[in-house]
């Protein structure tokens, strides 16, 4: 399948690349990520320049996209940065779609003003891949509703000023329709969040929140109750992309690096690149890079067309994450010791992208939803 940009996502794409070649220089990059804090010098400049709100509906002040344009988008934006809070218009999209009036109005403004408006609650201490373990609560009385459990790795739960909260109904029948979203303010009396040291997307923090007798309304609940999971469903497969987008980017900005590095860089008298175990490298590099775009816009295109993406995008974010870390690695290793050093950007691309083969689902649970796709076509 050959996809051809258009003269319009070629002009997007540029106007987006000169924006962030402009902001985002590497040595901007190392503050932000020594102060463990996000770079709203570019969440500003994408605001200003109507990136921001890529992908959102109009009347909500966004800017329409079909989904392969988007990808395109959030790819180009990480060629050049870790994540950091963007995008989130595809769970955002899902929030206005299953939201309340009211709901839909405060998460809109909060991200036209460039804030990350909510965090996704979901992960527990013993429920990660198994999600259906979770045991976090919504109890009734007196009118009201009070939420109670302990979330984990919520990524920006403290920058946010809300959350998504997943709750179970312990007495369901029905172990699919016992999953409810609440959106919880993040300051309200009895939440505690903690941040969790780690070793990668240090722009974004990653956070324990604790849940202590929460009272929100009944008004605060998000789409139906009992049907979380399912309302959420598609959102998880877009996510999926976002993965497969930022391993995109980051893979291509790591084979520039380790090409333009096997050019310069003479041992033995000659450029490293003259090698031919450096040149085969290089050559499986790119061989995956191509498979991954692929792979990806193909996703995205079928999402477009109408086309489910269940196990397309299981198959895309599998492929994508570890060929995305695996020529990050090659990268590392063409750059020999100084790509381990702080002030190659290899070290970091190397480092963040290998957390995508966990978020959004594991390698593991990709083969395990994959599998079972695939298993079915023919029986
Ligand atoms: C940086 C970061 C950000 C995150 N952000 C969020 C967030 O915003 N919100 C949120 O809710 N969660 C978030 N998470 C949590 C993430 O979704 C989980 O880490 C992920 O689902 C895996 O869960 P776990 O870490 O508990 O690993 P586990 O589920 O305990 O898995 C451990 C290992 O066992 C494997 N395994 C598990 N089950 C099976 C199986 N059936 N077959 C074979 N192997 C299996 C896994 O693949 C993995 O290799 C984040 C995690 C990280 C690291």
């Amino acid at each position: 399948m050959i996809i051809q940009k258009t003269e319009e996502q070629e002009l997007l794409l540029e106007n987006l690349q000169e924006l962030m070649s402009r902001v985002c220089t590497e040595d901007y990059i190392r503050t932000c990520e020594k102060n463990h804090e996000q770079p709203h010098k570019l969440i500003e400049a994408l605001v200003e320049n109507g990136f921001y709100m890529l992908g959102l509906p109009e009347e909500y002040g966004g800017t329409p996209l079909d989904h392969l344009t988007y990808f395109m988008c959030v790819e180009e934006v990480h060629k050049i940065m870790p994540p950091f809070g963007w995008p989130r218009a595809l769970s955002l999209n899902e929030m206005l779609r299953l939201g309340t009036e009211e709901q839909r109005k405060i998460v809109a403004d909060l991200v036209k003003q460039g804030n990350m408006a909510f965090s996704f609650a979901i992960t527990e201490p013993q429920a990660g891949s198994d999600d259906n373990a979770i045991t976090t609560t919504a109890t009734r009385k007196n009118g009201k509703v009070y939420i109670n459990g302990q979330k984990t790795f919520i990524t920006g739960a403290n920058i946010s000023p809300y959350m998504l909260v997943a709750t179970k109904d312990p007495n369901s029948p029905d172990p699919r329709k016992s999953v409810s979203f609440w959106f919880v303010p993040a300051d309200a009396p009895g939440v505690t969040i903690q941040t969790l040291p780690k070793i990668g997307w240090l722009m974004l923090p990653t956070c324990e929140v604790f849940l202590d007798n929460v009272e929100i309304e009944e008004k605060d609940i998000v789409g139906v109750e009992g049907e979380g999971f399912l309302q959420l469903m598609k959102c998880f497969e877009m996510e999926r992309l976002t993965n497969c987008a930022v391993a995109l980017g980051s893979a291509q900005a790591a084979f520039e690096d380790a090409a333009r590095y096997a050019n310069q860089r003479v041992q033995f008298g000659v450029p490293i690149g003259s090698f031919q175990l450096i040149q085969e490298k290089l050559t499986y590099m790119a061989i995956k890079i191509e498979n991954m775009r692929n792979a990806f816009y193909k996703c995205a295109w079928e999402k477009d067309q109408g086309i489910s993406i269940q196990l397309s995008s299981a198959l895309a974010k599998l492929y994508c994450v570890q060929s995305g870390f695996e020529v990050a690695d090659d990268a590392m290793q063409i750059m020999g010791g100084i790509g381990y050093t702080e002030d190659c950007r290899i070290s970091r691309i190397w480092r963040d992208v290998r957390v995508l083969r966990m978020t959004d689902g594991t390698d593991q649970v990709m083969i395990h939803i994959a599998g079972r796709a695939l298993l079915k076509k023919y029986r």
